[in-house]
C-alpha cells in the first residue's frame, strides 16, 4: 500500500488510520496473545459504521486481506494479519439499555466489562465469559460460554439482532425477520459472513451472585472429577461450576502454605435468589470439605473480573479444546497425569458446563452444533516468558492428544488455534454444509478469511 493510497483511505475515515510510521503502530497491532506478532499494512480504527464500510470497500478495490478486530482476545490471533488491513472496532463502545424490554444494544468494540457495566445500572446482565477483558464480538459470534450458560444459555442464545457490514460494503440487519439465514450463520459461524457493528441482546436480571472457588489437594483429584462428572449435570441450573487444575497464585487472598502448589478446584457461580444459596449447595456440601474455600456473595461484575489480574494481555498463550459428554475412567486417568504436571503458574485445564438452557436449543437452530455436549474442555498453556513458549505448547498438545479420543470429536471454535479444515468441519458437524451455502450467498469470494474459515 503506497502513501498515495493510504492518504486516499484516510480521507474517507472519521476514526484513525494507523500505519508502520505511526507512533502507536506497535501497540495497535498487539493482540492479547503475546505469541502473535503480525505486521499489517494499516489499521483502520473505526469511529462509526461508515468507517467500517469504507475500510471494506477500500480493501476490496485494492484486493488486500482484511482482519476484523473486536477485543483482540482470539487465541489464534485472528484479530490481526500480516500485510493487509485490520478493521478495528475497539473504539465502538456505545451501549443502550431498554429497561422495559431488558434489551441491550452494544456496539461491536465492547468488552464484557464495557457491556455489563453499562447494563448493571439497570440490574441487568448479558451472559458472556469468565474474563471481563474479552471482546463481546468474537465471543458471541463463536458461542459465548460462561457463568450463566446453564441458566440463560450461550451469549449467542441471547442475541436478538445484529447490524452487519457485508463483503461488498452493504449494511444489513440480521434477525429472525430480516436476513434470517445470515442471522442463523452468525450465531456460531464466527466472523465468516460480515462485520457486525452492533448486537442487540436479551439482558437478564442478575445483580448479586454467590460465587468463588473451592480448592482441594491433588490427591483428591480423582474423587473430585468422578463426583463432578456425576453431580454437575444434576445441579439446579442456577448453579454453575467449572472444574480446574491450577497452581495457587503466590499472594493474597491465598494462604502462604498453598502458594504455587498444584491443586484442583471448582469455581462456582450461583445466580438464583440469595436466600436459597444453601439449598442449592446442599449436594456440593455432601462432598469432601475443600482445603480452601473462597465463596461468598458478590456483584456479578466482581465475579466477571475475578481472574482478570491473573490473566493480563501479553502472556504467551496456547490452547486446545474439545466438547465432552462424558468423562470415562480412562479419561480421568489422563487428566490426573497431565493435570499434576502443569508447566507454569498460569497453565490450567478447565471443564466449562454447556448443559442446562444451552442444551435445550436444537443443534440446528443456530450454527453452534454441540447442544448435546455437557462440557467444553480447554487446556491452556500460559506463561509471561517467551522462552517458555515451546514448553507450554508441548504440554497442551500432549494433554489434548491424550484426551481427544474421549471427546465428542470437535471443539468450541473460540478455543481453537490454527488446526486445519477438518477440525473446523468437526466443530460444525451437520451444520457445516448450510454454513457453506450461506457463505456462498454473502461472501462468495471469501473476502473474510482471517477466521476459522468456512470456505465458499
Ligand atoms: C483470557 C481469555 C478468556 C476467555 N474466556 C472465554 C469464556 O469464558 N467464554 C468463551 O466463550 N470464550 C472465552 N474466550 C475465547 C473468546 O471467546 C475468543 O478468544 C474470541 O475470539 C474473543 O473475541 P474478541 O472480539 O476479543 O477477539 P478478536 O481477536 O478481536 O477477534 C477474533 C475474531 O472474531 C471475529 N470478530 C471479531 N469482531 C468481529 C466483528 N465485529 N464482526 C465480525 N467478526 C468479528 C473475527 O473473525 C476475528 O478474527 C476467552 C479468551 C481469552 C483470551
Amino acid at each position: 500500500m503506497n502513501e498515495e493510497k493510504l492518504t486516499a483511505l484516510s480521507q474517507t475515515i472519521k476514526g484513525t488510520v494507523i500505519t508502520a510510521g505511526s507512533p502507536d503502530y506497535d501497540s495497535a497491532r498487539k493482540v492479547y496473545n503475546g505469541m502473535i506478532d503480525r505486521h499489517p499494512s494499516a489499521i483502520v480504527r473505526c469511529a462509526n459504521v461508515t468507517d467500517v464500510q469504507n475500510g471494506v470497500r477500500f480493501a476490496r478495490e485494492e484486493d488486500i486481506t482484511v482482519a476484523i478486530r473486536g477485543g483482540g482476545h482470539n487465541g489464534a490471533g485472528l484479530g490481526v494479519c500480516d500485510d493487509g488491513l485490520v478493521i478495528d472496532l475497539s473504539s465502538l463502545k456505545g451501549v443502550r439499555v431498554d429497561p422495559v424490554t431488558r434489551n441491550v444494544r452494544a456496539e461491536a468494540g465492547c468488552t464484557q466489562a464495557d457491556l455489563n457495566h453499562a447494563a448493571s445500572g439497570f440490574g441487568l446482565v448479558v451472559p458472556a465469559g469468565i474474563i471481563s477483558t474479552t471482546g463481546i464480538a468474537g465471543l458471541t459470534l463463536g458461542g459465548g460460554t460462561g457463568y450463566l450458560t446453564r441458566k440463560y444459555g450461550l451469549a449467542l442464545d441471547n442475541l436478538l439482532e445484529a447490524d452487519v457490514v457485508l463483503a461488498d460494503g452493504r449494511f444489513v440487519t440480521a434477525s429472525p425477520k430480516q436476513n434470517s439465514d445470515l442471522f442463523w450463520a452468525i450465531r456460531g459461524g464466527g466472523g465468516n459472513f460480515g462485520i457486525i457493528t452492533s448486537f442487540l441482546f436479551q439482558g437478564h436480571p442478575v445483580a448479586q451472585v454467590f460465587a468463588g472457588p473451592m480448592v482441594w489437594d491433588l490427591e483428591h483429584a480423582q474423587e473430585l472429577l468422578e463426583w463432578y462428572r456425576e453431580t454437575s449435570p444434576q445441579l439446579p441450573e442456577e448453579l454453575y461450576g467449572f472444574f480446574a487444575f491450577l497452581k495457587v497464585p503466590p499472594g493474597p487472598p491465598f494462604p502462604e502454605e498453598l502458594h504455587l502448589k498444584g491443586m484442583c478446584a471448582i469455581v462456582w457461580a450461583y445466580c438464583g435468589p440469595l436466600d436459597k444459596v444453601e439449598e442449592a449447595f446442599k449436594p456440593v456440601r455432601k462432598f469432601r470439605k475443600p482445603r480452601l474455600e473462597l465463596t461468598g456473595p458478590m456483584p456479578y461484575l466482581a465475579l466477571q473480573s475475578m481472574f482478570d489480574a491473573l490473566y493480563p494481555p501479553g502472556d504467551q498463550w496456547y490452547w486446545r479444546g474439545d466438547f465432552l459428554n462424558e468423562i470415562p475412567d480412562a479419561a480421568v486417568e489422563q487428566h490426573l497425569k497431565f493435570g499434576s504436571q502443569l508447566p507454569s503458574l498460569k497453565s490450567t485445564m478447565h471443564l466449562y458446563p454447556v448443559d442446562g438452557f444451552a442444551s435445550r436449543v436444537g443443534r440446528s437452530d443456530t450454527a453452534f452444533s454441540y447442544r448435546d455436549a455437557k462440557w467444553s474442555m480447554v487446556i491452556v498453556g500460559v506463561d509471561p516468558d517467551p522462552a517458555n513458549a515451546a514448553k507450554i505448547t508441548t504440554w497442551t498438545k500432549d494433554y489434548w492428544a491424550a484426551l481427544h479420543p474421549y471427546s465428542m470429536g470437535g471443539a468450541y471454535v473460540n478455543f481453537m488455534m490454527d488446526e486445519g479444515g477438518e477440525r473446523i468441519k468437526a466443530t460444525y458437524r451437520d451444520n457445516y454444509a448450510r454454513l457453506v451455502e450461506i457463505k456462498r450467498t454473502y461472501d462468495p469470494t471469501n473476502f473474510f478469511h482471517i477466521n476459522q474459515n468456512i470456505a465458499p
